[in-house]
């Protein structure tokens, strides 16, 4: 395996599969079961997922909710998306731990970096959920800051398309995908691959960024093994 301990991201959107809201079931067990192969494989899996299929805070506040209130609301989303992925990863007999940024006991655990590590060298999925805690993040700086903190190999980005392209490829169909990237390219050709202000938390400390398609099923274990299938973000 190219990678030993990887921060992974899940977006929300993806867990509602083609329903508009909400989380398909059949979604969530293609996840379960490629997170428990790489698991049995021995990879150290920390997981960052979002909460957009339910609740965004940004969206709220343009329909009169208070920002910071929305950003909750989107934050409990995401707990609401760690506990289908905690279900469906225990029923296949994935060993699995939600921690939380927000106290919330016994809903999760609360997240500190050191449990987290112990529970990642233990062989536990550690699903960290309620982003940073903080309203105005996003859960793709909740990725960025996580990342670091479990001192991950890489963070992976799991999108719907497979990788970093000059464009929109779901809105320009002439948009070419890029097999590797720098940071600073993506800043200064403001690429829409993940929050600025995660790229550069990313791109400071030297966190190496994979995005890939992870809807594709058998993508995920592709790139834990370094197959170039996606886009690689490096210095
Ligand atoms: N959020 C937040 N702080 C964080 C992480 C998330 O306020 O540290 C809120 C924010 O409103 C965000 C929502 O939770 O829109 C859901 O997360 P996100 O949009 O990142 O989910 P995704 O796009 O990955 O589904």
């Amino acid at each position: 395996m190219k990678y030993n301990r990887i921060l992974l991201k899940l977006s929300g959107e993806s867990l509602m599969g083609a329903q508009g809201y909400g989380i398909d079931e059949n979604r969530l067990s293609e996840y379960a079961s490629q997170l428990k192969e790489i698991a049995d494989m021995g990879v150290q899996i920390g997981i960052v997922i979002g909460g957009g299929n339910i609740f965004r805070g940004l969206s709220g506040a343009k329909k009169g909710y208070d920002r910071v209130k929305g950003d909750q609301m989107g934050m409990l989303a995401t707990v609401i998306n760690a506990l289908a992925l905690n279900s469906a990863l225990s029923a296949i007999g994935a060993k699995v731990k939600v921690l939380t940024a927000i106290r919330m006991e016994p809903i999760g655990e609360f997240y500190t970096k050191d449990r987290a590590i112990d529970l990642l060298n233990s062989g536990y999925i550690t699903i960290f959920a309620a982003g940073t805690s903080c309203p105005y993040f996003t859960t793709d700086t909740g990725s960025s800051l996580r990342g670091l903190e479990i001192e991950a190999d890489a963070m992976f980005k799991g999108t719907r398309v497979d990788g970093i392209y000059t464009a929109d490829p779901e809105k320009d169909p002439s948009a070419t995908k890029y097999d590797d990237i720098s940071y600073d390219e993506i800043l200064n050709k403001n690429l829409k691959v993940m929050d600025l202000s995660a790229t550069v938390m990313c791109r400071d400390n030297n966190l190496p960024i994979v995005v890939f398609n992870m809807d594709k099923v058998g993508n995920l274990k592709k790139v834990i093994s370094g197959e170039n299938i996606g886009t690689y973000v490096h210095p």
